[in-house]
């Protein structure tokens, strides 16, 4: 089944308010095995959105519309559909009751503007509203079936899961991974995957680049659930291979949480020494539940002075390299375990820019501390691309990263 979602409102095209319902729904019709051919976003215009319904009609069986139902003039999505349909429109008795049921259990007026929402094109129905005064509409045009929901998203998704849905024929059943890396670019990922993510096969595999990460998507589509697992399970299994270390996890799993629950699983502590990354590593890590098993706590030593005073980096040493140097981020990592007695410590320090950086020493440049059990120090040097924010981001990442791996090691 194939099908076009339409959203409607001025405050869309204008970029005031951003578009969910239709990546909301796109992610709903999925699940369902329904192909989304299109979204479209028309503003307040009666004559664009008929000329959009009937555009959707000739080419999809199921067009999903939202907005424009609203009490007052710019909300014409009922009068667009009537147009389309060549219907008059007429008024729901039952729509009209429901509306006024509602407004006298709120103790309000109903204004004139309000029994407008009671108006249903002759020959579709109208869909009761549980969160709001608008109703929605079933029609069928052509061959295609039509439903226009409410724009507010709450309202949207109740009438969606009560009304529509139940009538949706499941086209086929869909099973959905994601794999998360990090450490390689997309386009190194997407030679490695190269004959997975061929179009027109199944399982279809994509990549998204978001947040300093790679994360490989596989949807596989089955006439059974179990066939559409099996062919999800079978590419998941292939891609982690093929990518070994750089996946790091999957779904709902962040960085840190896989770090945590390694560290967990070690009965092993961390502690941060954070100078560039100002405090974002030991952010990410408490932000985990349960997180105070093995995080011990963390120094955002930005200054030379807090590098000496809290980490013990001595000034001589900062005078000869630089605060921006390998052997000052063995120091501060070093420094950071010893003060907090942990297992592990990393540090971060390096030039986040836009302002800085130097031919020797330019922006992106980070040095990352690890320091560990056994006499175990190490230091990376990295060069990461983007933003102050980004090359911020990329650099706790990345330290997070190294401790994961050197424990996988060890
Ligand atoms: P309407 O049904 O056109 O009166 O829409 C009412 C409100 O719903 C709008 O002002 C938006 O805040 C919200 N809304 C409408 N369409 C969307 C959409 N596609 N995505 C997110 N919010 C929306
Ligand atoms: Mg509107």
């Amino acid at each position: 089944m194939q099908s076009v979602i339409l959203s409607c409102g001025d405050e869309l095209t204008s970029g005031a308010t951003l578009d969910t319902n239709s990546a909301w729904l796109s992610q709903h019709l999925a699940d369902r095995g329904i192909e989304v051919l299109r979204h479209e976003t028309v503003g307040d215009s009666e004559e664009l959105i008929a000329e959009s319904i009937s555009r959707a009609t000739g080419v999809a069986e199921l067009l999903i519309i939202t907005g424009g139902l609203g009490p007052t003039r710019d909300d014409l999505t009922r009068q667009a559909l009537a147009r389309a349909m060549g219907a008059t429109l007429e008024e729901d008795p039952q729509s009209l009751q429901q509306i006024a049921t509602w407004f006298t259990a709120r103790d309000r007026v109903m204004t004139a503007s309000n029994r407008m929402q009671a108006l249903v094109p002759k020959g579709a129905s109208a869909i009761e509203n549980h969160c709001g005064t608008a109703p929605g509409l079933s029609a069928i045009v052509g061959r295609c079936q039509v439903y226009v929901l409410p724009g507010p998203p709450h309202e949207m998704i109740d009438m969606f899961t009560r009304s529509v849905c139940p009538h949706l024929a499941t086209a086929g059943l869909i099973a959905r991974r994601v794999i998360h890396t990090f450490g390689a670019g997309e386009s190194h990922i997407g030679e490695v995957l190269g004959d997975l993510m061929a179009r027109g096969r199944n399982p279809r595999v994509g990549t998204t680049a978001s947040g300093g990460l790679v994360s490989v998507r596989i949807l596989a589509h089955g006439g059974r659930t179990e066939v559409a697992q099996a062919l999800a399970d079978a590419d998941e299994q292939e891609v982690r291979t093929r990518l070994g270390d750089l996946v790091f996890g999957g779904d709902d799993e962040t960085m840190a949480l896989v770090l945590g629950r390694q560290l967990q699983a070690a009965r092993q502590s961390v502690a941060v020494a954070e100078s560039c990354t100002g405090g974002m590593i030991g952010e990410m890590l408490t932000a985990i539940a349960g997180s105070s098993e093995y995080f011990l706590g963390g120094v955002v030593a930005y200054a030379n002075q807090a590098k000496t005073e809290l980490l013990g980096v001595s000034k001589e040493l900062l005078a000869a390299h630089g605060a921006v140097s390998e052997p000052v981020a063995q120091a501060m990592a070093e420094g950071a375990r010893t003060r907090f007695r942990s297992d592990w410590a990393l540090s971060v320090t390096g030039i986040a820019g836009p302002g800085g950086g130097s031919a020797d020493k330019p922006v992106g440049l980070v040095y990352i501390g690890l320091a560990g059990p056994d006499g175990y120090s190490m230091v990376h040097k990295s060069s990461f691309p983007g933003s102050r924010q980004q090359i911020r981001l990329r650099a706790a990442l990345a330290a997070m990263n190294h401790l994961r791996l050197a424990m996988k090691k060890s």
